[in-house]
């Protein structure tokens, strides 16, 4: 038995999930903390869990230039490696070589580029990208995919789309079958509603352990990205879990979740957390603003959080004017746990059949 997935409740569109993986239980909708090289920036692993997350996703295309994913395996895998006992889900690399890496050329049988680190050559196809998620140890592997530039002509989003889905048979088999882990399939197709309907059926038909949504939330906006999801969803399986990759915003989650989204990965809180940006149910609030200095209230007094718990606005806003590391490390930890409370409000709320008041109540206070 590959990863399981049970939908435990509905509400909607909206599910309320659990994912069951070699490395524990994981229940949806769940949002992973991007974990890029091997490690959630300024987070202790058992930091990270405090928040409650029990999935992190690590970074294919960083692990296999620094530290190399054979050194990986060969000290007992990623999960060992990194200190983290929980759920990891790797992606394919696909999109950080179209991203970070230098001269890339994209082939039939894969892409060949230069490392961003030190300009050496490498060839990541279908086959190498899922051995290196093996090698990782991964609970979840992704498929190699293209991500499409956006905008690009609907010719180039349907060429870019099929090579994709030729990469997804070919990772497809490429899979070692283990209990416990599984392969997610990326669905592509840019904004077109026709090409992403014939990227799920292929993929539908190749069969995967789940189906990601691939390719968004690259400057199209919300709207679309929602026009997108309403389009692609219903033809996804019911029976598995569906992953919005690179996504989001607060707001992006509650409409994707609403749409029928399980899991989400994105930099924002962690990264947003090293620039001084906090996540509140009152909005996005910046530390560096000076109207801080001499606030003795908490950031959220709502928020469980080391940050909301011990310190107040004027201490985190000093650390973050003096540059000090503790101010990345309390407002990382603050954003993750905002995300998680998220996360585990929308579950109770599908489980009450509440969804729709959650998202009123959401939308009118951020
Ligand atoms: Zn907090």
């Amino acid at each position: 038995m590959s990863v399981g997935f049970e939908v435990l409740a509905r509400d909607g569109a909206a599910r309320r999930g659990r994912l069951v993986t070699a490395h524990g239980e994981v229940e949806t909708p769940a949002f992973m903390p991007v974990g890029t090289a091997g490690t959630v920036k300024a987070m202790t692993p058992e930091g990270v869990a405090a928040t409650g997350a029990r999935i992190v996703l690590g970074n294919t295309y960083h692990l296999m230039l620094r530290p190399s994913a054979e050194r990986i395996a060969a000290l007992g895998g990623l999960h060992r490696f990194m200190n983290w006992p929980h759920a990891i889900l790797t992606d394919s690399g696909g999109f950080q070589v179209m991203s970070l890496a230098a001269r890339r050329a994209i082939a039939e049988a894969g892409v060949t580029f230069r490392s961003h680190l030190d300009g050496s050559l490498y060839e990541l196809t279908p086959e190498r990208s899922i051995e290196i998620q093996h090698l990782l140890g991964a609970d979840v592997t992704m498929a190699l995919d293209e991500c499409t530039p956006y905008p690009a002509p609907g010719g180039a989003v349907e060429t870019s789309m099929e090579l994709s889905m030729r990469w997804a048979e070919r990772s497809r088999r490429a899979f070692v079958e283990r209990p416990g882990h599984g392969i997610f399939g990326i669905v592509q197709g840019g904004v077109h509603p026709e090409l992403r309907l014939r990227s799920a059926e292929k993929l539908i038909a190749i069969g995967f352990d789940g189906y990601a949504v691939g390719g968004l939330a690259i400057g199209e906006g919300q709207e679309t990205t929602f026009a997108v999801l309403d389009a692609t969803i219903p033809a996804l399986p019911a029976h598995r879990p569906r992953y919005l990759m690179g996504v989001g915003k607060p707001a992006d989650l509650v409409g994707a979740v609403a749409r029928g989204i399980d899991m989400f990965d994105c930099v924002l809180p962690t990264r947003s957390g090293r620039t001084a940006q906090a996540f509140t149910r009152r909005g996005v609030v910046n530390l560096r603003n000076a109207r801080h200095a001499d606030d003795p209230a908490p950031l959220d007094p709502e928020c469980g959080c080391p940050a909301c718990t011990g310190y107040s606005r004027a201490y985190l806003h000093h650390l973050s004017r003096a540059g000090e590391i503790l101010g990345s490390m309390l407002l990382t930890a603050h954003n993750l746990q905002y995300y998680a409370d998220l996360m585990s409000a929308m579950q109770s709320a599908i489980e009450a059949g509440s969804f729709a008041a959650f998202s009123a109540i959401f939308a009118s206070a951020a």
